[in-house]
C-alpha cells in the first residue's frame, strides 16, 4: 500500500486509524478482524474509497449500485456477516473472522455469496415478527420494537439507537420489528 492512493486520496495513516477503531469495536462486540493485517488494511482501504465514492462503506468486495437505499444490506458490516461467520468462519470478504479462525483451529476459505442475486431482499423476505411462528405476543409493548438487521439486536424504544450497541451498525440498518 502506498502513502496515498488515486481515487478518494485515502492515506495509509487514515486506513491504519480506521483499522485501529474497527479492531477495538470488533473486539468489544465479540467480533474479530482478520489477523492478516495487510489483507485487512487492503479491505479497509477499499471501504474508505467506496465511502468517498458513494458516501457510505459499501462492501469492498461487492459491486455497489451507488444508491444507498439499494445498497443498505451491503454497507459494512453487511446483513450477511453474522450468518457467514457462523457457517464458514469468515464474512464474504474475509474482513471479519470467527474465534476458531483467529485461533488457527479452522481455515478461512472462499465462501459462496449469500446476498440474493437481485440485491437486497424484499422486506417481506426478511425476518419479521409475523414470519416467526412461536414468538411471544409482544403486541402490548409501549414502544415499537426495532431490530438491527446486521446482528439481530432488538430494542423497544421510540426510535432505533444511533449506533447498534452490539455490532456498531448505524441507525439506518434498523428495521421496525413490531
Ligand atoms: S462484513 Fe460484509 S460488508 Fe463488511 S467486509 Fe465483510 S462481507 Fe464485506
Amino acid at each position: 500500500m502506498s502513502d496515498s492512493i488515486g481515487e478518494g486520496e485515502v492515506t495509509r495513516k487514515e486506513v491504519e486509524s480506521l483499522f485501529t477503531r474497527l479492531d477495538q469495536e470488533a473486539e468489544s462486540g465479540g467480533y474479530h478482524l482478520n489477523p492478516n493485517r495487510e489483507f485487512t488494511l487492503g479491505l479497509i482501504e477499499g471501504m474508505m474509497v467506496n465511502e468517498r465514492r458513494y458516501g457510505y462503506w459499501a462492501c469492498p468486495c461487492r459491486l455497489a449500485s451507488g444508491v444507498k437505499k439499494e445498497d443498505l444490506d451491503i454497507i459494512c458490516p453487511c446483513d450477511y456477516r453474522d450468518p457467514d461467520i457462523a457457517e464458514y468462519g469468515t464474512c464474504y470478504c474475509g474482513l471479519y473472522v470467527s474465534q476458531d479462525v483467529l485461533d488457527g483451529k479452522r481455515k478461512a476459505t472462499r465462501i459462496p455469496e449469500r446476498r440474493p442475486a437481485e440485491g437486497m431482499a424484499a422486506p417481506a423476505d426478511r425476518m419479521s415478527a409475523s414470519a416467526q411462528p412461536g414468538l411471544p405476543d409482544l403486541s402490548g409493548l409501549t414502544y415499537p420494537l426495532w431490530r438491527c438487521r446486521v446482528c439481530g439486536y432488538l430494542c423497544a424504544r421510540g426510535q432505533p439507537p444511533e449506533v447498534c450497541p452490539i455490532c456498531r451498525a448505524k441507525k439506518d440498518r434498523f428495521e421496525r420489528f413490531l
